[in-house]
């Protein structure tokens, strides 16, 4: 079997309400799909969920959007892709890494899509071509985006009721801003609800972060802080110094940022996406690492519409260890909402089928692949 062609289409998904976080410069859901086509006639998919302003710990790694994308794959890796057997997934890794430094995401996408024709040819889902399933059933964790405590806490109230009682709430890393967001959400919810803000990096420095959190975990009931600051030292220090677990998102992008986390002790939770490392086969080595040092992990993502969600669910099913809630769209098809609020951040979607959702979780398909096919109806109106 051979690649034959890839046909990268940007879309922009409808979204729900407005939703970002602190560092966000640009709306959710401007994203890539790629289709590659073999001879076989077999076509793998893949999504590139990526926004320019979301990167690594002080711009160690660099933001990509939908352009730096289609260029990569138009302009530099098709042609190097195009002859090759498609399941020689760690030979295009490898070349990939060879000719163009960085951009994971963009090889994320093509890796998902290599995945899914493998799997499809053999008739198997994505999740057996990586080991086999820990689980079938993936916990689902909502995040707020920044809001005023009024609005946060309205949301969350609406996110309960839908079934979820995990929530990750994003806040601006302005101490007294924070404790009322979190607080008017406690107050919302009541105590059987889990509840962790994601800092995105926002304190300046160590002292303020960890008086912040305590105050959070003092009055607010906090399970856990996201990112409060940036840098393996003092993620380590605060690590250190508060009781709540800390979970690293900008901190790790490949196994070897997830080797210096275990080594320094800079976080107790890891978020793995399967963008960050550049695709499935490096996030299972980030959950090796992260299950043999005894760390709780969750599979985030960057808000993905139904494609690259495939991939995160099939990772979800795959990884070993502690996996916790983890923030994945619950993707909607106009007409067929499963979720009012819980879980939706887009109006509607480009793949033909839902995802399977009841009480808090989705299920990982398993059908061949990924198990999503495209709506090029979809595809259509949503192009840009
Ligand atoms: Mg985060």
């Amino acid at each position: 079997m051979r690649i034959t062609a890839l046909d990268p289409v940007v879309i922009q998904l409808p979204g729900r309400t407005e939703y970002g976080w602190r560092s966000l410069e640009v709306p959710i859901g401007r994203y890539v799909i790629l289709r590659i086509e073999t001879d076989s006639h077999i076509v793998g998919l893949g999504e590139a969920p990526a926004i320019l302003s979301w990167g690594g710990e002080n711009q160690r790694y660099f933001g990509e959007d939908s352009e730096i994308v289609c260029h990569l794959i138009v302009n530099v890796l098709a042609r190097k892709l195009i002859g090759r057997d498609p399941r020689d997934i760690k030979g295009a890794l490898a070349m990939m890494d060879r000719v163009v430094r960085g951009f994971p995401y963009t090889k994320a996408m093509i890796e998902s899509a290599l995945l899914d024709i493998t799997g499809k040819f053999a008739n198997l889902p994505v999740y057996q071509l990586l080991g086999g399933a820990a689980r079938t059933k993936i916990p689902v964790c909502h995040s707020i985006g920044i809001d005023s405590p009024t609005k946060a806490a309205d949301t969350a109230v609406q996110v309960v009721e839908d079934g979820i009682g995990y929530l990750q709430i994003k806040v601006p890393g302005d101490p007294a801003t924070d404790l009322a967001i979190v607080q008017a959400v406690r107050k919302a919810v009541g105590d059987a609800v889990v509840i962790y803000p994601d800092i995105n990096r926002g304190y300046r420095d160590t002292k303020t972060a960890i008086n912040s959190i305590r105050a959070m975990a003092g009055e607010a009931g906090i399970s856990a802080v996201e990112q409060p600051v940036e840098g393996i030292d003092m993620m380590a220090q605060i690590t250190k110094s508060v009781d709540v677990p800390v979970i690293v998102d900008e901190g790790c992008w490949s196994p070897f940022d997830a080797l210096e986390i275990v080594r320094r002790q800079s976080a107790d939770i890891i978020s793995i996406y399967y963008t960050k490392s550049g695709g499935l086969t490096r996030a299972m080595e980030i959950g090796a690492i992260g299950r043999s040092a005894g760390m709780p992990m969750n599979v985030n993502g960057s808000l993905e519409g139904g494609v690259g969600n495939a991939a995160n669910l099939h990772l979800s099913a795959a990884l070993e260890g502690q996996i916790l809630p983890s923030v994945i769209t619950i993707n909607t098809l106009e007409g067929r909402e499963q979720t009012k609020v819980a879980g939706v951040f887009y109006l509607d979607d480009v793949i033909t089928e839902p995802f399977a959702y009841a009480n808090g979780c989705l299920w990982v398909s398993d059908k061949p692949g990924l198990g999503v096919e495209l709506d090029m109806d979809k595809i259509e109106k949503y192009r840009t």
